[in-house]
């Protein structure tokens, strides 16, 4: 049987449930085990702790599957925890007015390394591991099993999958092609997703609950959604009432699908509603010609993957937010988000308290939101709360 045993005293987060452990805490691996093979993990004494998969090649050396040692991990294990995972959420699949969300949430949901989504009657489905890799027919025929989806695409997360010292991954795993755009729902709304190329997996499904949240700001505000991708914000906030709407993106590719987007909601953008180019930019030029605005919506990119580009990302948060800031007529709403895990939620407060301390305004937090119910956060895993947001009075 393969094993690794740790070192000694490395055993405390294992007991805690925390599903990562890094390869200096190993001591030494035993029956030569392949990258992403079941192993038993011992402590430094040999006593079992868990059963997790191994890639040598990955700084985070060993991810936790299971605690118990009478239940191996088999293709048993495999397609009840999945099963599990869907189960769970049992009532979004009841919803008339929403027919795409996660169902596999990695780490969060027991499947280290796993994504999956369901757009429509398509599934779409991210491995991230080795481990993910060896048994990806399994999760394949589980799904096809459960949900009987018209097609089943994946998508790489190239970052995470070179971490892993893997190679690109895309295509179509089973069923049919989906359309290039394929129309979903969201809220009673409609969105059109290309799951081939999109961003992501194609659409950012984990702000389905804060677009809500957020267009219940909108009303009689004229409104500027920065880095809009495919324009859900904006979107939302029209159709609550939002007297006008700015979208800005870099990618005149999710500028095209936001025109569509508004277009089968029955809104017609017209071309000095979109703004194509670098927000922290646009923001200064908006500035400088005195414009304003009554909501802001301020969602970019993962501006820090690592903790270790915290720092640098700190000061990109703060600018954004400064920006911002000076943009929002008194009493403007803004709401500010981080997907970046590197920042926690006590951090990106602090940076939105620097950019106003800046600005000369004051701030009163109205809401603080994270990422959708479907995204969940494992108590015992804090990393996977990854997206952070907050609405903000600018007094
Ligand atoms: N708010 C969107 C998701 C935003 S994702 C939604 O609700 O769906 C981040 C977006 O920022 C992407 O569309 C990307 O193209 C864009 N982007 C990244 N860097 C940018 C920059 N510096 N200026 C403008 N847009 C940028």
């Amino acid at each position: 049987m393969n094993f690794v045993n740790l070192k000694t005293g490395k055993e405390k987060p294992v007991r805690l449930h925390h599903p990562w452990i890094f390869s200096g805490a190993i001591a030494r691996a035993g029956g030569n085990p392949e990258p992403g093979e079941i192993v038993a993990i011992n402590d430094a004494g040999g006593a079992f702790l868990a059963w997790g998969y191994y890639n040598p090649q990955s700084q985070i050396a060993l991810r936790l599957l299971e605690w118990q040692q009478s239940a191996p991990v088999d293709e048993n294990w495999w397609r009840r925890k999945i099963g599990d995972a869907i189960h769970r959420r049992n009532h979004l699949f009841q919803r008339d007015d929403t027919d795409s969300f996660r169902l596999v949430h990695a780490e969060a949901d027991f499947l280290p390394g796993l994504i999956v989504d369901k757009y429509a009657d398509f599934v779409v489905l991210q491995s991230q591991t080795a481990g993910i890799d060896r048994v990806k027919q399994v999760v394949v025929d589980t799904l096809i099993e459960t949900l009987k989806p018209a097609g089943i695409y994946e998508r790489g997360d190239q970052t995470a999958r070179r971490l892993e010292g893997l190679s690109h991954a895309n295509g179509l795993l089973s069923g049919e092609t989906a359309p290039d755009l394929l129309e979903i729902k969201e809220n009673g709304l409609r969105f059109l997703v290309n799951l081939r190329h999109g961003q992501k997996t194609g659409y950012y499904l984990d702000q389905r609950q804060n677009r809500q949240r957020v267009a219940s700001f909108a009303k009689n505000r004229t409104m500027l959604d920065a880095f809009s991708y495919s324009g859900s914000f904006g979107l939302y906030g029209r159709i609550a009432g939002a007297t006008s709407i700015i979208c800005i993106d870099s990618s005149p590719t999710s500028l095209d699908l936001l025109k569509k987007n508004f277009g089968i909601n029955s809104y017609q953008v017209v071309e000095d509603e979109l703004v194509h180019g670098d927000v922290f930019q646009v923001l200064r030029k908006f500035h400088e010609e005195g414009r304003a605005f009554d909501l802001i919506v301020l969602d970019p990119p993962k501006l820090a993957p690592t903790k270790a580009q915290a720092g640098q990302a700190q000061r990109a948060y703060k600018d954004l937010n400064l920006s911002a800031m000076k943009l929002l007529s008194p009493a403007g709403i803004l709401a500010t988000f981080s997907c970046s895990s590197g920042i926690t939620i006590e951090g990106f407060q602090q940076i939105v308290a620097w950019a106003a301390l800046d600005a000369g305004r004051e701030v009163q937090i109205m809401e603080r939101l994270s990422q959708g119910e479907d995204h969940p956060v494992r108590l015992a895993f804090p990393e996977s709360q990854y997206l952070k947001g907050l609405i903000c009075r600018i007094i």
